[in-house]
């Protein structure tokens, strides 16, 4: 270990519990066995809030991909998984979701320290709803049904024959997943929950900045008697590890969330084996507030709507339309809750935002306000990198823009929010709001329940939240129209992206 990371270990503001986490080396889970990556290698996990090394994972590359899917092909193939009834494979999910719950504090901790966000926030959002998660799915795993069909084939190509036809959903397979930084632990629940439901092995690759929530819920899972193969967890980075998996001929889906550049790439790489691929993308989504929102709860809410998780959110409401004659109140009033929140260390309690996660991401987020100002945008709140230690950067509100600014068009992924006035709630508005290569979410913040619903019908994205923003519950599907996605996270419905549908056909003598 580093002097950095042993400096930080002894922090006070540590428990004991993640201390002895982080100063271990952390390995790679493949078969039930924590092991090093075959190359020896392993790379460093920073604290965002410090830059200082915190921890060493193991660095997976294309050998070690291999191992992991053998182990997953193993345990689908002829591993108890698949022997398994779905009661008792609904009992392995559930008892990883108390193990979360048993855990909340050190993984909230683990989370905050690793990402840099707020530990009350990770405490109150992502820890327990990846435990719901978990929980939601395990009743899935007894409720997969197929249909019996009628079919009226027999009359004429057949006649005196009868049939008995049926669909089973089956489980799809071998599963690679590559999840990204924002919300870690989540992230991994998102995929994890239904692929284990729907009965698949899996191979998870967790972003290399955060690393560590993933590999704890390793050794939570395997607690919960998760059995060896079935779950294997592969460190490092995304064209060492992610690319072989993504290409992997062994792997009969893929599931990623991450940047849309990536999610091309994944597509590309996929081809190979034709392998089933969904994706959670990129997004630039639309918040409007209507002249009859009460600004009461609008004015927070779309502060909140930009600011949650420092602005790293596929579904951040980065453009935010505002009714004219509303727009001065409102734009002053976002910027006053910019100003209120207090930036710190995701560790401190007081915290109410962290830094960004890397200084890859300081440098993304800083050059889109540096784009912004040359190309007229005024900020009325923020506007600049935070402090000179960590990634921080101020909660930013820009005003003055125009359609075709990069701060307009473009995904910035950190915590500003793009103002922009509108007169009449009308198609010119839909227009401008749909005027996005993504389509992830929306938001819409109004008293009148006709305009509200017209509304939803008609913005072209996944998920539209109206008086209320950023609302993540394991029952309600997420994902994206256009470049921001394929397929639906959570819900009923994201146990399709597992399941294959067959058809089974059985001939027997109409008369007897
Ligand atoms: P961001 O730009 O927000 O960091 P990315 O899309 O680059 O998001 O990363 C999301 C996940 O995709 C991470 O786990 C990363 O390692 C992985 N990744 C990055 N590049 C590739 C790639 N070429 N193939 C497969 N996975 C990748």
């Amino acid at each position: 270990m580093s002097a950095a990371a042993e400096a930080v270990s002894a922090s006070p503001g540590i428990s004991r519990a993640v201390r002895d986490f982080i100063t271990k080396k952390r390995k790679i889970l493949i078969d039930g066995k924590w092991v090093d990556a075959v190359s020896g290698k392993t790379f460093e996990v920073y604290d965002p809030s410090t830059g200082e090394t915190i921890a060493h994972c193991g660095r997976s590359d294309k050998e070690d991909i291999d191992r992991a899917v053998r182990a997953a092909r193993k345990a689908f193939d002829s591993g108890p998984w698949s022997r398994m009834t779905p009661s008792q494979r609904g009992r392995i999910v559930w008892k990883i979701g108390d193990l979360i719950l048993e855990h909340l504090d050190e993984l909230a901790e683990l989370e905050a320290l690793d990402n840099g966000k707020p530990i009350s926030v990770a405490r109150v959002a992502d820890v327990p709803l990846a435990a719901d998660l978990f929980h939601y799915m395990a009743g899935w795993t007894t409720k997969l049904e197929g249909n019996t069909l009628n079919l009226s084939v027999g009359d004429n190509l057949a006649p005196g024959t009868a049939f008995h036809a049926y669909t089973r959903r089956e489980p799809v397979g071998v599963v690679g997943q590559i999840i990204p930084w924002n919300f870690p632990l989540l992230m991994a629940a998102w995929k994890l929950g239904p692929a284990l439901a729907a009965g698949c092995t899996v191979v998870l690759k967790p972003a290399e900045e955060t690393p560590l929530t993933a590999l704890r819920l390793g050794e939570l899972m395997l607690e919960a008697g998760v059995p060896p193969g079935v779950v294997n967890i592969v460190t490092g980075f995304g064209e060492e590890a992610g690319a072989p998996m993504a290409a992997h001929p062994e792997i009969d889906k893929i599931a990623f969330t991450g940047s849309t550049e990536v999610g091309k790439l994944i597509v590309h790489a996929a081809t190979g084996n034709l392998k089933k691929v969904t994706l959670e993308l990129g997004g630039k989504s639309p918040n409007i507030i209507l002249d009859d929102a009460d600004l009461d709860i609008a004015i927070p809410g779309a502060a909140m709507a930009i600011f949650f998780n420092h602005g790293q959110c596929c579904c951040a409401g980065s453009r935010l339309f505002v009714h004219e004659k509303v727009y001065d109140k409102v734009v002053a009033g976002v910027a006053e809750e910019a100003k209120k929140i207090r930036l710190g260390p995701g560790l401190d309690p007081q915290t109410q935002m962290g830094p960004l996660v890397s200084t890859t991401q300081l440098e993304r987020v800083t050059g889109y306000l540096e784009s912004g100002r040359k190309q007229g945008a005024k900020a009325l709140a923020g506007g600049k990198r935070h402090g000179d230690k960590g990634y921080f950067v101020e909660p930013t509100v820009l005003v003055d823009t125009a359609p075709n600014m990069k701060v307009i068009q473009e995904e910035i992924f950190g915590p500003v929010v793009a103002a922009i006035p509108f007169k009449k709630f009308d198609e010119t508005l839909v227009a401008q709001a749909n005027d996005s290569i993504y389509g992830l979410a929306a938001g819409l913040w109004t008293r009148d329940v006709g305009k509200a619903h017209a509304l939803a019908a008609r913005i072209r994205a996944g998920t539209v939240w109206m008086n209320c923003y950023n609302v993540f519950d394991a029952s309600m599907p997420f994902g994206g129209y256009k470049q921001s996605g394929w397929g639906r996270e959570m819900g009923q419905q994201v146990l399709n992206n597992y399941l294959e549908n067959k058809s089974v056909c059985l001939a027997y003598p109409a008369s007897l």
